[in-house]
């Protein structure tokens, strides 16, 4: 079956690529996504398909052909189930290749889930390299493909995070939509190129390509998905997810060619009607070259909207002067130059009586290779029209599309290789003019302030004029060479000062008397206080906070990620029994986001004061396409100072001292790869899910910031010999201790002595994860120990406690090769 590229009118216009439909539905979602899809089928007519979620699992069918094609005889019956969702597909594929037929299905680690996708991303090739070097394989070209693995790449983060995540690699432009379970996802790129409207009636609730999509299955109440955008659709309702894409600030950039020949007349874009917008563009091109005619004849059918507008402006009447032939099979033409001129002549007649004797303004809504109009300006001479003069609603098509719309390559567009006269001689019409740009923005502007959203609203018109909304240049192709900027490769100097003007603030609210000079330095100065100290020793620690970012960036929540930062650093520089003096951070981010920096360096310097210590230094390094927008990473480096003769080191520990366990709040900053797979990937958990067993949501549990020891311990170390003291960092209870204790001493811990936080037991219980393996990788509810001798360990108790710790003993020291030993597992 092929028709697609051979239809030889349509062939002169750019072709949208998809169109998309998902229902949540009371019953028969499949029933409900046909009628969608039926209703968009203008966006694409090479396959069809839909796929339902049954109850326990997904199941699909798609084929090659129209909706009605496809969806023959008991299609329905293999597609039971109240959720779904399906995909009409233009393609650019060989004859019978179905492999790009939507929606894809894919199996991951939580289950299954299904994709459909309208648009193009623009580093789609980028994208597809990437994952295939990590294994992915891919079954076709389409870009759903990329979208779907991307996604399954990221479950842990939940769906919403895992969208979230995904949609910081994307670019170009996407609506899609996503099916896991009986919950659909609807997800808009941050410029909203192609649009995506949702809504609910009747009988439940449902996302479209198009608001007409929406009326066919009763839809009452619609919205457009907004740019950036997550709508969750469930048989609770729909739920609006503002993302870290929706707050990047990109300006909109509606797809101008929905309004002038993709969409169906009587669908509503961004609250424009698409017929309104026609309209407009018709009365706009009258007032810019009203002709001296007699009839307005429209090319149909897209172009019978404008040419009403320029009748309505131009007082010159409307007259029906070609007909189409609506019966016409697709599978008619062929690929011949005679059969596709045959074709044309089948597909469009002039009517005689409209025309004869007649000046006509032909109206088109577009030109696109310039392939038709000379025989339509033909049929027009032929059925006795004595002058054709061909007005064109839209501006002329000098550009390709990187967005989803199917156009040719630059040299195939007449415009962009010929003048207007060239073109008018080639089709053979007296005159020819083509909208302006200006005037067809002024146009639908109109319309657009007449809103009443408020909203401003801006338009891609890549194809018209070469400027691409989403980059500097179109890829190589299309932009004037124009002078390259630190800005324009990604590198905001003028954020990055933004972000220290923020931070000052909590930066120098960490300032001790050590302290010499202000922020902005080349280097942090700091004049030590030794007094007291014989010999001073400097101690220094380094860390990060490793995956637990994850879930910052999941929760798009950054002001606590500091004080981790700084607690990892300074309870590693504490087990020295060392003061901490200052701290210095380093952040790399993708995109530098002064707010986002202002609230982590908020943090940092929260955990400065918790730990005493200055924060004198701190780089952040922006570094556009190493990280993706968004996401950063954060290292921390402290420096303590301890009197040589006091160094805490372990050497004195001897079997019968008694272990003080000193409780975390809770992961701390370690163990989060094997936490956000356990909870997030296996358990399916949201992070606004509260799993049995714990009293507050997941996101919260899992930022909690790590407990800083500094204060309380230094307090003991006054009054108390401590003899040991070990931070429970990555390695957990197993492999720290083991760290302080001299050759012939083990440590054995009782495992029922101290209260283990919920989180800890439901990651076991949730993954089966098994006790050794806890141990081995967590903290399991103690942060920090202390070793003193036993006839000391009360009163160290008694001063922790003081200090606000929820101190205890929870072991001894005993003989053996440098193990822990624990009981009551
Ligand atoms: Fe639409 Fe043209 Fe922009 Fe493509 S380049 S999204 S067809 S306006």
């Amino acid at each position: 079956m092929r028709h697609g590229a051979l239809r030889a009118q349509e062939a002169d216009k750019l072709k949208e690529e998809c169109g998309v439909f998902g229902a949540c539905f009371r019953e028969d979602a499949a029933v409900a996504v046909y009628y969608g899809l039926v209703s968009l089928q203008h966006r694409g007519q090479e396959s069809a398909g839909i796929a339902v979620y049954d109850g326990s699992r997904i199941r699909v069918v798609k084929g090659a052909g129209l909706a009605t094609e496809v969806f023959e005889g008991d299609a329905f019956k293999r597609l039971p189930g109240k959720t779904g969702i399906g995909h009409v597909r233009h393609g650019v594929c060989q004859d019978n290749d179905v492999s790009g037929a939507q929606p894809f299905v894919f199996r991951h680690g939580g289950g299954m889930m299904a994709v459909a996708h309208n648009g193009s991303l623009t580093n789609g090739r980028v994208l597809r390299e990437r994952l295939g070097r990590l294994g992915v394989v891919f079954q076709s070209e389409s870009d759903s493909e990329v979208i779907g693995s991307l996604i399954a790449r990221y479950f842990s983060l939940g769906m919403v995070g895992a969208i979230e995540r995904a949609m910081e690699e994307l670019e170009g432009a996407y609506s899609f939509v996503v099916m896991v379970d009986d919950t659909i996802y609807a997800v808009r790129d941050p410029y909203g190129f192609r649009p995506l409207i949702a809504g609910s009636g009747p009988a439940g609730w449902a996302v479209a390509s198009e608001s007409c999509a929406l009326d066919a299955v009763g839809i009452t109440e619609k919205r457009d998905v907004g740019r950036g955008e997550i709508v969750v659709i469930s048989h609770d309702g729909m739920k609006r997810i503002a993302t870290r894409a929706s707050r990047r600030s990109c300006p909109s950039a509606t797809c101008i060619f929905e309004y002038i020949y993709f969409a169906r007349p009587d669908s509503i874009i961004e609250g424009i009607g698409v017929a309104a917008a026609r309209e407009a563009f018709g009365a706009m091109l009258a007032r810019e070259a009203r002709f001296d005619a007699d009839v307005v004849v429209a090319v149909p059918e897209s172009g019978v909207t404008a040419a009403l507008g320029y009748s309505d402006e131009s007082g010159i009447p409307y007259r029906q002067g070609l007909t189409k032939n609506r019966y016409m099979g697709r599978t008619f033409i062929r690929n011949s130059q005679m059969e596709r001129e045959l074709g044309v002549r089948l597909k469009l007649n002039a009517v005689e009586r409209s025309c004869a004797g007649k000046r006509v303004v032909l109206v088109d809504d577009s030109i696109v290779r310039g392939t038709t109009g000379a025989r339509l300006v033909d049929l027009m001479r032929k059925a006795g029209a004595t002058r054709v003069d061909m007005a064109v609603s839209s501006p002329p098509v000098k550009f390709p599309c990187t967005y989803g719309i199917d156009t040719a390559s630059r040299r195939d567009l007449v415009a962009a290789v010929k003048s207007e006269d060239e073109i008018r001689e080639m089709i053979g019409a007296d005159a020819l003019h083509y909208l302006s740009i200006d005037g067809m923005l002024e146009a639908i502007g109109g319309l657009a302030s007449a809103r009443d959203t408020g909203e401003p609203l801006e338009f891609c018109t890549a194809c018209l004029d070469g400027r691409y909304p989403d980059a500097i240049s179109c890829h190589g192709k299309c932009r004037p060479p124009k002078s390259l900027s630190y800005a324009d490769s990604g590198v905001d100097i003028d954020e990055g000062e933004r972000a220290v003007q923020l931070m000052k603030p909590a930066v120098k609210s960490t300032f001790t008397p050590g302290v010499i000079g202000d922020i902005g330095g080349f280097g942090g100065l700091f004049k030590p206080d030794f007094a007291g100290m014989k010999e001073p020793v400097l101690v220094s620690g380094t860390d990060g906070v490793g995956t637990k970012l994850k879930i910052a960036f999941a929760a798009d929540r950054h002001d606590t990620i500091g004080i981790d930062a700084v607690a990892m650093c300074v309870n590693d520089v504490l087990v020295s029994g060392a003061s901490p003096l200052f701290f210095l951070d380093y952040i790399g981010c993708g995109r530098l986001d002064a707010g986002q920096i202002a609230e982590i360096v908020g943090g940092v310097a929260e955990g400065c004061r918790q730990a005493g210590c200055a924060l004198i230094g701190g780089e952040t390094a922006e570094m556009p396409g190493f990280y993706p927008d968004g996401e950063y990473d954060i290292a921390g480096f402290a420096v303590g100072a301890v009197d040589r003769g006091r160094i805490i080191d372990g050497s004195k520990i001897r079997p019968g001292d008694r272990v003080i366990g000193l409780a975390s709040s809770g992961l701390h900053s370690n163990g989060y790869s094997l936490a956000r797979k356990a909870l997030c990937e296996v358990g399916g958990f949201l992070l606004s899910d509260i799993p049995e067993g714990m009293d507050r949501p997941l996101g919260d549990e899992m930022l909690e910031p790590t407990r800083i020891y500094v204060r309380p311990v230094l307090a003991l170390i006054e009054r108390v010999e401590v003899l040991g003291m070990s931070h429970i960092t990555g390695g957990g209870l197993v492999q720290n201790p083991p760290r302080i204790l001299p050759h012939g001493a083990s440590m054995a811990l009782s495992v029922d002595t101290w209260r283990r936080p919920p989180i800890f037991d439901v990651i076991s219980r949730t993954a089966g994860v098994a006790a050794d393996e806890m141990f081995r990788v967590f903290n399991m509810g103690i942060g920090f120990l202390v070793v003193v001798r036993p006839e000391k360990a009360r009163e160290a108790v008694n001063i922790l406690v003081d200090q606000g710790e929820d101190a205890r003993i929870i072991g001894e020291i005993i003989p053996g090769d440098g193990r822990v030993e624990f009981q009551g597992v």
